[in-house]
């Protein structure tokens, strides 16, 4: 099989059956939108000390938007929040890639079914799609954190 339409299979089975989606408690709720798509998503997120404890969202969109929450969910629920920038930096990371990266082990390992998005990253009007979720979870973790939350220290 083709790695692009294995790719493709995983952002569906996202879109299809969505992890983690739903409202639930949280300590701060944000609402983005991406004009371009008319992709939407409400986020909260649930911190415990730094340790994400929860990221429930509703969201309407393209597959690519639907899918990125998903896997955003997947991929931040339980992590701290050194890991989650770690995380978040690396999926920037690829989707500025212009579809110049190819996605090696050690990102594959970080992103996990996220390395799915690498060919969206071709498209600068379907990136947006792919980085709405985690704008939204940056702003909201600004909101409960304050704005040095996101600010590597290291
Ligand atoms: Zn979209």
């Amino acid at each position: 099989m083709q790695l692009q339409s294995m790719y493709q299979d995983v952002i569906l089975d996202h879109y299809k059956h969505p992890h983690g989606r739903g409202l639930r408690d949280g300590d701060a709720e944000v609402h983005h939108v991406n004009p371009t798509c008319g992709d939407e998503i409400t986020l909260r997120v649930r911190y415990e000390g730094e340790t994400i404890a929860d990221v429930s969202y509703e969201s309407q969109g393209c597959s690519i938007s639907q899918a990125s929450a998903s896997v955003l969910n997947d991929l931040l629920v339980g992590v701290d929040l050194a890991e989650a920038r770690r995380i978040q930096s690396t999926f920037l990371e690829l989707m500025q890639s212009k579809g110049r990266l190819v996605p090696d082990d050690a990102m594959e390992e970080v992103l996990q079914d996220g390395v799915a998005f690498a060919g969206v990253s071709k498209y600068p009007a379907r990136v947006k799609c792919a980085l709405l979720s985690w704008m939204a979870w940056k702003d909201a973790t600004v909101q409960v954190l304050g704005e040095g939350a996101l600010k590597e220290t290291a």
